[in-house]
């Protein structure tokens, strides 16, 4: 049962963080329409479920009125709603509280605020811990979002590790992660893979939503194009077994989507996301419909 809808209001951002699974940046372009905001609460009507919305990026406070107004129509629809936000905008604490009050007086139920040494590198006087302080000030829901640079964990052997992952950080190793963090890593065989560790592919609580239309079950990986059906129609028909990546992926994790597709491969991989991103992006020219964008995957 869905009950979550993220907007991916934008993928710009004025930062570029190495950690960033959907390669955001100051050169990703676009955004949602108000009237295409609009389309799509009236979808969420139809769906029934759902019960949070939260708006994030990229960088939403780029549109700090779209996100207003996107908050303002899920609060008189009935959802709760959440940001995530790198707090760029919180250049002091007195400053955080213009933007943030406007948004604690539309009902604003979760601030999360990206708050580590990939965004700012001095901890204590950070936008970040500006825009925590204004929060709490201003009696609002938040909690920072903590990602460390991923690190093997102590003893272990960096050429061949079995069983369960054993990175440190809690980065995920799609997107631009995979370029950029993944050097010094421990890897191990594509083989062993066998399942997806985080997304519950055949029953997603919740998806991401960006302005190209494409619906995220995970990052990159589409149910399908809410621009060319309906979002509702396909949230109720989607069948992970019917999806030509979600069938291998629910049924034998990444390693059984190299298997299905012949895709060539590496020996090895850090995790099982690094196998399926880009046994993916291999995939693109295939599945265009559901592996979308082509900046997700650097192309
Ligand atoms: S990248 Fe693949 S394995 Fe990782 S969470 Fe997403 S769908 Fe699952």
């Amino acid at each position: 049962m869905l009950t979550g809808i993220h907007f991916l209001l934008s993928y710009k951002c004025d930062l570029e963080c190495d950690h960033c699974f959907v390669y955001s940046g100051p050169q990703a372009a676009g955004t949602f329409t108000l009237h295409q905001l609009k389309k799509i609460f009236n979808e969420l009507d139809k769906i029934g479920t759902i019960e949070w919305v939260y708006f994030e990026g990229g960088e939403p406070f780029l549109f700090y009125p779209l996100m207003c107004e996107g908050i303002k129509i899920a609060r008189d629809m009935g959802f709760k709603t959440g940001i995530v936000t790198n707090a760029y905008w919180a250049t002091s604490q007195e400053d955080a509280e213009l933007w943030l009050k406007p948004l604690r007086d539309l009902g604003l139920s979760d601030v999360s605020i990206s708050d580590d040494a990939f965004h700012y590198e001095d901890k204590e006087a950070s936008p970040a811990k500006h825009a925590l302080t204004a929060a709490i000030k201003l009696g609002m829901p938040c909690g920072p979002i903590c990602i460390d640079k991923p690190t093997a964990e102590e003893g272990v052997d960096k050429e061949r590790v079995k069983g369960k992952p054993v990175i440190r950080g809690g980065a995920m190793f799609r997107g631009r992660a995979v370029e950029k963090l993944i050097e010094s890593l421990p890897r191990r065989p594509w083989q062993e893979f066998t399942e997806c560790p985080y997304e519950d592919l055949r029953n997603p609580k919740r998806v991401h939503l960006d302005a190209y239309g494409n619906i995220h079950i995970c990052q990159g990986l589409s149910m399908g194009n809410m621009w060319d059906t309906p979002l509702s129609e396909i949230v109720k028909h989607y069948d992970a077994d019917s999806h030509p990546i979600c069938e291998p992926l629910v049924n034998g994790g990444p390693a059984r989507l190299v298997r299905e597709y012949n895709v060539p491969h590496e020996d090895e991989y850090v995790d099982a996301c690094h196998l399926c991103y880009l046994t993916r992006r291999a995939l693109i020219d295939r599945f265009p419909q559901y592996l979308a964008p082509r900046a997700i995957y650097g192309l």
